[in-house]
């Protein structure tokens, strides 16, 4: 089939689960009692920053809040974080979320790492520390001195579906390309909307879990989507965030495809995938001083332009050219209701004396906990 034309489907490669899913539907369905007891699915980061662990335990009875669950460890040189001779990480539960997978009162856990527990030269136990890999840890910290700021944030993840096998994109001609953007974004229709069944399900096991999950869309390169997390308050941006990509991959595993957090997964005249984080704080929600607050932020924003790019998601560069919507990484720009520059402030602001902006620099593997702590350090704490 030629390149160039839509509605093209890879068959050759094996697309879908390696394993009959009729048989795990059956068993999941129909043999439900477990006695009272729930599993608890303990999720973390591991070595790469953007890999995602879990592994699973039984608990007697339901937890209500984190501080309920047991912490636990893992052997941290099987994923690139600790030495062979002393391996173990801890794991700290943080957030509760349900487990969309097992149903019930089954749960997932976001966990951060930390190093095993010392004792103090008194006996008592010293504060955890932070293994490397774990930004949360800066984060809640950050957020915890801004509090009284109530910062809110909306990220929008943009990610792109990729084959298993060829690790091209999903619906892309073998070895080709498909007709050039422009029917795809927010698309209906066969070889338009690809991998829609990934984005659905995924929606609803997000808001199953409780995953603050505010909305989907097709996104402008055939294959590419978006959904949206937030508004959430504070340190739950990067909880309900990685979750939520926690929740991806478990989807993208049940249909054996891939998904890529690339910022440019396709060189050439195809748009890259961002990770625009729209930020607010009670003092830019309040009007009529909230766009004036807005401004100041822009101008401290602007001063630390190359601190925030640096740690905005690794091969930026790639994507942030100046063009397919983006804005040039080397300069800094703001402007209301323009989609090329690094600050996007909304039409309504400047009528509305008030509101939130979306800062368009970081890539679709940005962390979260990064991106926000440096947002609100530079905006509300320098
Ligand atoms: P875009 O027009 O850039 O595509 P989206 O609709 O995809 O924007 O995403 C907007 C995001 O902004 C959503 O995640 C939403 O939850 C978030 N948001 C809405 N209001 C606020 C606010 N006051 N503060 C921070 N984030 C907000
Ligand atoms: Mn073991
Ligand atoms: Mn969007
Ligand atoms: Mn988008
Ligand atoms: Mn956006």
């Amino acid at each position: 089939m030629a390149a160039g034309s839509i509605g093209v489907f890879a068959t050759d490669e094996k697309i879908g689960s390696l394993l009959d899913q009729s048989i795990t539907r059956h068993f999941l369905t129909n043999v439900t009692d477990q006695h009272g007891k729930i599993t608890a699915e303990y999720v973390w980061i591991g070595g790469s920053m953007h890999d995602m662990r879990s592994k699973s335990r039984t608990l007697a009875s339901v937890p209500t809040k984190p501080e309920d669950l047991p912490h636990w460890n893992y052997d941290g040189s099987s994923t690139g974080q600790a030495p062979g001779h002393d391996s173990e990480v801890y794991l700290i539960p943080r957030t509760i979320f349900k487990d969309p997978f097992r149903g019930g009162d089954n749960i997932l856990v976001m966990c951060d790492c930390y190093e095993p527990p010392k004792v103090n030269p008194d006996g008592t136990l010293a504060a955890p520390k932070p293994i490397p890999t774990n930004t949360r840890a800066a984060c809640a910290d950050v957020m915890e001195k801004a509090k009284k700021e109530e910062p809110w944030f909306g990220i929008e993840q943009e990610y792109t579906l990729l084959n298993a096998i060829t690790k091209w994109p999903l619906g892309w001609p073998k070895g080709g390309y498909p007709a050039p953007q422009g029917p795809y974004y927010c698309s209906a229709g066969a070889g338009v909307a690809i991998g829609r069944d990934v984005a659905e399900v995924h929606y609803r096991l997000c808001l199953n879990a409780g995953v603050n999950i505010s909305g989907v869309n097709a996104e402008v390169l055939p294959s590419q989507w978006e959904y949206q997390v937030g508004p959430c308050e504070g340190i739950s941006m990067g909880d309900h965030m990685w979750m939520s990509r926690y929740i991806m991959y478990r989807v993208c595993e049940m249909f054996n495809v891939e998904v890529s957090f690339d910022p440019k997964p396709i060189p050439g005249d195809w748009n890259g995938s961002g990770g625009h984080c729209n930020y607010s704080t009670k003092a830019t929600r309040t009007a009529p001083d909230g766009w004036k607050v807005i401004q100041e932020h822009c101008a401290k924003l602007e001063a630390r332009h190359a601190v925030h790019i640096a740690a905005y998601g690794e091969g930026n560069e790639r994507r942030l050219t100046g063009k397919h919507e983006t804005s040039s990484m080397n300069d800094f720009s703001w402007g209301v209701a323009n989609r090329g520059c690094s600050i996007r402030v909304g039409r309504m602001v400047p009528v509305d004396k008030c509101g939130y902006y979306e800062d368009r620099r970081p890539a679709s593997n940005l962390d979260p906990y990064v991106v926000t702590r440096l947002i609100v350090e530079t905006t509300v704490l320098l």
